[in-house]
């Protein structure tokens, strides 16, 4: 981060020093909310959440040499004393991304968020050093504390987005201006929140109603409520997706042997072919996402293939791939779910079992429910119980209460499954399941919303090997 002092903070966040709180001191390190992460020269921020207060913890971080607490009241050591503290936080955001040189790049979406900021991430250091968003952190707290990591030589700070109603997003752009405003889908995720898809695209429009008029709206051609966005900002836009009027497209979209998606880029300054890293198709989405703000920042087109095929994984629980000692393959992509992206893996799961099952391995698929799907929802989980017997997937695997119980019946009423589909209760008894049935060469899909937890199914069965 850039270096502020303690007084400096006092202005910017209209607080006053206290408990010692000397004016010259500097903020060196991090500004942090979680006390283990402090370091000497940080700025603990105290937020009171639901079972902690981040004020009891005043005494410890200032031993551990903090240079002060960001608090709402006097702690006994030197602190920084304001109204709100995430309104403080805000205030300094703003105030150092105004300061810095740096380009502003947020994204939001239904689905993909992080994903895509990951790749983004593993792309831009080409370009420059690059700040962006730990895992999720993408709420009015996540936003400043990652954005207030950004130094002086920041030339990029990649920032996620996430929209919970109206006016979320619009708020969140307040605190950092992006000049290049992505927008991934507009799913059917959080329809149930949200009260359907006109109004999820409307929360998530605004972030390209932020956008100033020398910005870039960057814009899934595919998603015609995304591509609808384009009438809603003054800036440039750019279009991205397998639609052929999109200027960031991909063709010859394929799945290799293996189950990574595989084709060739074409941006206005040229093409190359990219074969993923990361495991299923829905990622070329993201991926097309990610070169569009690449090509928009100025790297051609083959240093953005290059980069795309390299990027791996930078946030757990989505599609990751591990093979146990004993040749059984389990693919966790227990973070969460939706329709798409159950296809999606699923399509992965087959192809990646292709292989296996010339040598007598098997295809598992270990799903859960798909939360928020509101009146869809038992039709959605009949299509993808169907789909999973239409691509020949060996054993479905459907764990929970009523929505896998639609999962199974999917499966059951598209073919003759009888013993390929069985429905269990909880984890455990689909760990307990699987601990007798897997047998070297089976490739295991783990998958539901987050809601569901089923991440703890693949954990057990990594703790195996
Ligand atoms: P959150 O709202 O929880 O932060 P997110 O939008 O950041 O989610 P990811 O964490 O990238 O999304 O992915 C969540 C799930 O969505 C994953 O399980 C993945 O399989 C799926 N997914 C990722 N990209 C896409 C996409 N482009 N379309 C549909 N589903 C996707
Ligand atoms: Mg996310």
């Amino acid at each position: 981060m850039i270096v502020l002092t303690l007084g400096e903070i006092a202005e910017l966040t209209r607080g006053r020093l206290d408990g010692g709180a000397q004016a010259s001191t500097s903020v060196t390190g991090p500004v942090v909310h979680d006390s283990r992460q402090v370091v000497p020269g940080a700025l603990f921020a105290a937020l009171s959440g639901e079972r902690v207060d981040g004020h009891d913890f005043a005494a410890q971080v200032t031993a551990a040499g903090a240079a002060a607490v960001l608090a709402t009241r006097p702690v006994g050591v030197p602190a920084i004393v304001v109204a709100d503290v995430v309104e403080a936080l805000s205030a300094l955001a703003r105030a150092v991304v105004a300061r810095l040189g740096a380009t502003v790049v947020a994204l939001t979406g239904s689905s993909g968020k992080t994903s895509t900021k990951d790749l983004i991430a593993q792309v831009l250091p080409h370009l420059g050093p690059t700040v962006f968003t730990e895992g999720s952190f993408n709420n009015e707290i996540g936003l400043p504390l990652t954005a207030l990591r950004a130094g002086e030589d920041t030339r990029y700070l990649v920032l996620e987005m996430g929209a919970r109603g109206l006016g979320h997003i619009r708020h969140l752009a307040e605190l950092t201006p992006p000049r290049i405003g992505l927008v991934l889908n507009v799913g059917a995720a959080h329809a149930g929140e949200f009260g359907g898809r006109e109004k999820t695209a409307q929360a998530k429009g605004e972030l390209v109603e932020a956008l100033p008029a020398d910005g870039v709206a960057v814009l899934n051609a595919d998603d015609p409520l995304v591509r609808a966005m384009a009438a809603r900002t003054q800036a440039r836009t750019l279009l991205f997706g397998e639609s052929p009027d999109a200027q960031i497209r991909a063709a010859d979209v394929r799945l290799t042997p293996d189950g990574r998606p595989s084709f060739t880029l074409h941006t206005p300054s040229g093409h190359a072919d990219v074969i993923m890293k990361l495991y299923g198709e829905h990622h070329v989405s993201n991926a097309l996402a990610a070169a569009a703000v690449a090509h928009e920042l100025g790297l051609p087109a083959p240093e953005i293939a290059a980069a795309l095929g390299q990027a791996g994984p930078l946030s757990r629980w989505r599609m990751e791939v591990t093979e146990r000692a004993d040749g059984v393959t389990v693919v966790n992509d227990a973070y969460n779910a939706n329709p798409d992206s159950m296809r999606a893996a699923l399509r992965a799961l087959v192809a990646m079992g292709a292989a296996a099952q010339d040598r007598g391995g098997r295809t598992w698929a270990v799903l859960g429910e798909m939360a928020e799907l509101g009146e869809e929802s038992m039709a959605e989980h009949d299509g993808v119980g169907r789909l999973a017997v239409r691509l020949n997937v060996s054993k479905l695997v459907a764990v929970g209460g009523r929505e896998a119980a639609w999962l199974r019946m999917g499966a059951y009423n598209e073919g003759s499954w009888g013993e390929e589909s069985v429905h269990v209760s909880d984890a455990g008894a689909a760990v307990e399941l699987l601990r007798t049935e897997l047998r070297p060469g089976d490739v295991v899909l783990v998958k539901a919303s987050r809601s569901v937890g089923l991440e703890k199914v693949a954990a057990a069965l990594l703790e195996e090997s």
